[in-house]
């Protein structure tokens, strides 16, 4: 996410078509800002009312666009109203691109689907009064929202129809993202100044420095705990990849708190007799430890030390286990099925 959705949980809670829906205090606060003035006969605190009453349903309804969108892609989501508008987090398996840009686009179809045939038929809505009001305000924050929100700037729903269509890693397309939202948002708030859109100027300065802070982030090092890293190495022990089993023990942060068993087991598996005996100590350190007994079945398989795992019977469970790893490698999953239940 570009700009942090704020989390905790102040403000109004409710569900709306099953999901849950958070209104952050600020999001009242920023629209009844937007609203005073008022037009057509509506001034004052009625003008706020009504500004807030119809940005609130606007702002839903697109949420909700969204919502259904990934609940129809076998996704859970949830919806906060905040700031200058919305956020529908939405969480399960990984999506297809084509997916991804449906869920994006959803809210703004929402948007234009009330917005345009109020938009086309504005000649015949009242002219003066609430009725005006209320009308123009709601072509304003469907119509124009949606509009506003197909904008290719980050984290508006234009920014991530761009990310998703662009070429890389999610990282590179993120970026690449940002950096048009930088120009865009930019020339936009030049265009709002000139307009006399002193508001729309405070948005497009935000989005430049969202889009900013975004280029400014790291690439994430994906970093194995200590438990992966070993089951890794023995993983690519088992394929015979003593060499990227190697590179991989040595670019990791957490190399030093290694097992002992599973260095051992990389120096036998590299031609290096003294690991034998550092396998054999730490296994018989801890007899029940399955991690270690998987290297010193390993350990003895490789140096068909046979004598070793006979002297010791308790390996009879790891030893099933690395019989099943070996019908899996092997394509040989059945055997592996059968293997499983007595491998425990
Ligand atoms: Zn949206």
């Amino acid at each position: 996410m570009v700009l942090p959705v704020p989390t905790g949980d102040r403000g109004l809670k409710f569900r709306a078509l099953g999901f849950p829906v958070r209104v952050d205090p600020f999001f009242f606060l920023i629209m009844g800002f937007l609203g005073i003035g008022g037009a057509y006969g509506v001034h004052g605190p009625q003008a706020i009312a009504v500004f807030v009453a119809v940005a609130f349903a606007a702002v839903l309804a697109h949420e909700l666009g969204h919502a259904v969108a990934a609940r129809a892609s076998g996704h859970s989501a949830s919806i906060v109203l905040y700031g200058f508008g919305g956020a529908t987090t939405h969480r399960g398996p990984a999506l297809s691109r084509g997916r991804g840009a449906l869920i994006s686009f959803a809210g703004p179809a929402v948007g234009l689907a009330i917005g345009l045939p109020l938009f086309l038929a504005r000649d015949a809505l009242p002219s003066y009064g609430y009725g005006r009001y209320i009308a123009v305000t709601a072509i304003f924050l469907t119509l124009g929202l949606s509009v506003l929100n197909l904008l290719p700037i980050l984290p508006l729903d234009g920014g991530q129809l761009l990310a998703n269509a662009l070429p890389g890693d999610s990282y590179t397309r993120t970026r690449t993202a940002a950096g048009v939202g930088v120009v865009v948002a930019a020339a936009a708030g030049a265009a709002a100044y000139a307009a006399g859109l002193t508001f729309s100027l405070v948005l497009a300065a935000w989005l430049v420095f969202g889009n900013i802070m975004t280029l400014r982030e790291q690439r994430p090092r994906v970093v194995m705990s200590v438990r992966e890293l070993e089951n890794a190495t023995v993983s690519l022990i088992d394929a015979g990849r003593v060499d990227q089993a190697i590179h991989l023990i040595i670019t990791s942060p957490v190399r030093d708190e290694l097992d002992p068993a599973v260095i051992g087991l990389v120096r036998v598996a590299n031609g290096d007799p003294a690991g034998w005996d550092v396998v054999v100590a730490a296994a018989d350190e801890a007899p029940h430890d399955q991690q270690r007994a998987a290297c010193l079945v390993r350990a003895a398989v490789a140096r068909a030390d046979w004598d070793s795992l006979l002297a010791r019977p308790h390996l009879a469970p790891a030893l099933l286990r690395w019989a099943a790893d070996r019908a899996v490698l092997a394509g040989r999953e059945d055997i592996a099925e059968r293997l499983a239940p007595t491998a425990r």
